[in-house]
């Protein structure tokens, strides 16, 4: 029985990887990767030393059954990569890259079972007699009897966006033919803000910077050495969303109390986020994400340390100013771009004009937005996750139908198990990975006596070992 993985980021390659280390023969496994190369995607395919990872070495394994892969793994390649990075490092995201790809390519050499990686960008998937198709954009259609969507849930990268007024955060060009002094919009103040102040740096821009979001949080930097987890005693399920917040407001105020720092109590409150999430009602989740998700995002989705000493500089020169408040009107005129923002709580407008604007979306709410999801919700087979988050998904990841029904032999991983988990931080997606790899594997061991090799539609073949 043939496994397609759909997507080739931190997800699926942590899938393909636990596959191919425990699947024998009798096991084929596609990886369709958009971008070529596993690793290569939207987190990890831009090629430029200055974007570190927003985790340190520690956290960031691939594999579940090896946490700390990724440390040996620079350790092994020091003299080669020419720095020695430690637990506590962050390091450059395409570096990152490099140990998923390499990860990925050393596992399935190893492996009895077959691997094949394909580039392409699926379009469908369609439930059929034997399982699934699954309908690529190179015209090609592969048949599998199981399938994991590990798509995540990051927009396509940008076309080329050369010398436009407004362009997309990482669109190739996206930074072309400026002036150094040139005033720049940054439109959103998350982790990608901090990546554009920080490429805008390395282009050798030096003029003044806005950045702006409804509460203009900016993301908060982790300490150059980072402490324990400590959870806020007696945190637990079922107790209801204004008890948490009130627990863990308290124990950040008793660290404080203690000279302590806060962000260990947020590391551990985000151990329980998952078990908190499930525990809610559905009205609970809606509210938690309406108040609490900026707050929670600037404090848990950290920078790195020299990220955050970068950012700090900027904003304390006056270069970057962080504010709050919705834009109104954008204008382009002669090259020039006006901008009409009201400031949070104010009825008044301003104007102001830049050269640049740069647009950080962040992921995309819904699934509808995307094509092959938001087509996979429109045809029935799945739904969105609960607060309409990600794929709704089963507590063994299968994908379930707007009807609540299993589609048996489809699973979704990683970032798109938001809705399930809202946490979706790399220890949790390999150990998802993992445990999906075993189910996989077994009803392939369950269904191997029964099985017997599909009879294939005109124009379709399954997807073999690797070419
Ligand atoms: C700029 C950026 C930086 C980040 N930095 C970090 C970090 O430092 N540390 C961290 O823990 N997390 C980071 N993240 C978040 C991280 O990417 C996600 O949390 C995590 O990778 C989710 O894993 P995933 O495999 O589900 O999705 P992704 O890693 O997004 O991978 C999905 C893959 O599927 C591909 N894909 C999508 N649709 C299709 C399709 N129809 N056909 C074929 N392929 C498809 C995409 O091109 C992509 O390669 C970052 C995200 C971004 C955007």
């Amino acid at each position: 029985m043939h496994i397609v993985i759909i997507g080739a980021g931190f997800a699926g390659t942590a899938l393909a990887v636990a596959l191919l280390t425990r699947g024998g023969g009798d096991v084929g496994v596609t990886l369709v990767s958009r971008s070529g190369a596993p690793g290569q995607g939207p987190a990890y395919g831009i090629g430029t030393p200055c974007l570190k990872l927003d985790r340190s070495v520690r956290e960031m394994s691939v594999r579940a059954d090896q946490p700390h892969h990724l440390v040996e793994w620079l350790f092994r390649r020091r003299f080669h990569i020419g720095a020695i990075y430690r637990p506590d490092s962050y390091i450059p995201r395409e570096l990152y890259g490099q140990y998923l790809e390499e990860t990925l390519a050393s596992a399935a050499a190893l492996s009895s079972a077959a691997f094949r990686l394909v580039r392409s960008d699926v379009t469908a998937v369609q439930p059929d007699r034997v399982g699934y198709r699954i309908e690529l954009g190179s015209g090609e259609t592969l048949a599998a009897g199981q399938v994991a969507l590990a798509t995540g849930l990051t927009r396509r990268r940008p076309r080329a966006a050369s010398g436009r007024p407004i362009v997309t955060a990482f669109a190739p060009g996206a930074l072309a033919q400026m002036d150094e002094r040139d005033p720049v919009l940054i439109v959103g103040t998350g982790p990608s803000m901090a990546d554009q102040v920080l490429l805008l740096n390395a282009a050798g821009h030096q003029g003044p910077i806005t950045a702006i979001s409804r509460h203009g949080l900016a993301p908060l930097a982790h300490q150059p050495v980072a402490g324990e987890a400590k959870p806020p005693p007696g945190l637990r399920p079922a107790t209801g969303l204004l008890p948490m917040v009130r627990m863990v407001r308290d124990a950040v105020a008793d660290a404080a109390g203690n000279g302590e720092d806060w962000r260990p109590v947020i590391d551990g409150t985000a151990l329980s986020v998952p078990t908190l999430w499930q525990s809610l009602s559905a009205a609970e989740k809606l509210r938690a994400l309406r108040h609490l998700r900026p707050f929670w995002k600037s404090h848990r989705h950290r920078i790195p340390p020299e990220a955050g000493a970068v950012i700090d500089a900027c904003r304390a020169s006056g270069r970057l100013r962080i504010l709050a408040g919705t834009i109104t009107a954008m204008e382009v005129a002669n090259s020039r771009i006006d901008v009409t923002v009201r400031p949070r709580g104010s009825h008044e407008t301003r104007r102001a004009s830049f050269a640049r604007v740069i647009l950080c979306p962040g992921p995309a709410r819904t699934i509808a937005a995307l094509p092959l999801l938001g087509g996979m919700m429109e045809a029935g087979m799945i739904r969105p996750g609960p607060a309409r988050l990600g794929v709704d998904i089963a507590a063994d990841a299968t994908a379930l139908a707007p009807d609540g029904a299993r589609n048996e032999g489809l699973f979704a991983v990683g970032g798109l198990s938001v809705g399930a988990l809202y946490e979706t931080i790399p220890e949790a997606m390999r150990q998802q990975c993992a445990r999906v790899a075993g189910t996989m594997l077994e009803r392939i061991k369950s269904d191997a006596a029964s099985w017997q090799r599909p009879e294939l539609a005109a124009g379709t073949r399954p997807a073999g070992p690797a070419e």
